[in-house]
């Protein structure tokens, strides 16, 4: 999963392309890669399917922000699996879903044919990424939190000059024609000078580096919804460094989730784990206790003649899911403590109770079941 592409990069297109140019970019892939012009080729039909889940996601709005928040983690459980439909879309429900995008039942390769080109000449003047880690307990990462953080941006030089680039003339793309097997072939493509921006810095102030920008002290509030786990990284769009001369969009700040370790509880997905110690007379006769959460102590009640290794479910009490399914439980793994020192009177007692029927050790069966239900809980 890992090896997922930026759905940007499989459209071709920047963060900031509007709706219409994301359109247009899946068009130019889907048409490109369509199975009907790619016979028997394997590999043109993942691009195409590839390009069709990445436009399902960039095309709707919710998918969307969300994935620009969170990448693919965001797109499907805290391990960036499923999530996706697209993952397992057939051609034909591509083509029922996207059909629209090749021109209402007309032949789509007269569009493609009549209106291609285009493209090549964005603006790829940007500024480069900041990463940051941010440490927050399970307190935080079930609630959702808002933390203030400083940090170190790269920002335009004040006094900074910049001027029409002389290589391009402002346009921010250059021509060039090429002799082909067709004919001529005019091609358009950014230009090198000014990577798109049409300017270029011609006098950068004192202790501005060459791209004309000096760092700024910088603070930040960032807003981490609940759910979020430990690894996942959150992409601030537009809050990284300035781009070279200021002349395009800004990076992004991507920060890193890290969860640290609790001293009673471990997260377990979309569940919290705790250990919880009962008396030995409490699991014989029943009992009330107090049993902490991520959100505060309950009571919970000890059935008399509960034994060690039960498992108690608080619902509700684990973590929300991003995607909204639901909220997971604390999931309590019972012990029962036996006493390490005795005092003689306690130990007359027990000796007592030793020869007494019912504290004869009933046999328990050894049956895989238990195993089993026991590691899906901790899976
Ligand atoms: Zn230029």
């Amino acid at each position: 999963m890992s090896g997922k592409r930026d759905y940007y990069d499989v459209l071709g297109v920047s963060k900031s392309a509007s709706a219409e140019e994301i359109k247009k970019a899946y068009r130019k892939l889907a048409l490109k890669y369509h199975p009907d012009k790619n016979p028997d080729d394997a590999s043109a039909e993942d691009k195409f399917k590839e390009a069709a889940e990445a436009y399902e996601i960039l095309s709707n709005a919710d998918k969307k922000q969300r994935y620009d928040q969170f990448g693919h983690a965001g797109m499907g459980g805290a391990g960036g699996g499923g999530g996706f439909s697209g993952g397992g879309m057939s051609m034909d429900d591509i083509f029922s879903q996207f059909g629209d995008i090749f021109g209402g039942g007309g032949n789509p390769f007269e569009s493609f044919f009549g209106g291609g080109g285009g493209g090549g000449g964005r603006n790829s003047n940007v500024g480069s990424n900041i990463r940051i880690k941010l440490k927050l307990s399970l307190e935080d990462l079930r609630s959702g939190v808002e933390k203030k953080i400083k940090l170190k941006q790269m920002v335009a030089a004040p006094g900074l000059k910049t001027s029409t680039c002389t290589t391009c003339q402002g346009r921010g793309v250059v021509r060039k024609v090429s002799n082909t097997f067709l004919g001529q072939m005019a091609t358009t493509s950014s230009c090198p000078k000014c990577n798109g921006s049409g300017q270029m810095v011609t006098g950068r102030p004192a202790g501005a580096n060459p791209d004309g920008l000096i760092y700024k002290d910088q603070e930040l509030k960032i807003k981490v919804p609940a759910g979020v786990a430990d690894g996942m990284q959150l992409s601030m769009q537009g809050q990284g460094n300035a781009a070279p001369g200021g002349l395009g969009p800004n990076g992004d700040l991507l920060v890193l989730i890290e969860e640290v370790q609790h001293d009673s509880f471990i997260r377990d997905g979309k569940n919290v784990l705790y250990n919880l110690n009962i008396s030995f007379s409490d699991a014989a006769l029943g009992n009330s206790v107090q049993v902490p959460t991520l959100d505060g102590k309950v009571k919970i009640k000890i059935e008399p003649g509960t034994q060690p290794g039960k498992i108690l479910r608080l619902k509700g009490k684990g973590f929300p899911d991003l995607n909204g399914y639901g909220t997971g439980d604390q999931l309590i793994y019972l012990g029962v403590y036996i006493p390490e020192k005795v005092s003689s009177e306690e130990k007359k007692i027990l000796e007592k109770l030793r020869n007494s029927e019912n504290f004869e050790a009933k046999e328990v069966r050894t049956d895989r079941s238990f195993f089993d239900k026991l590691r899906s809980f901790f899976e």
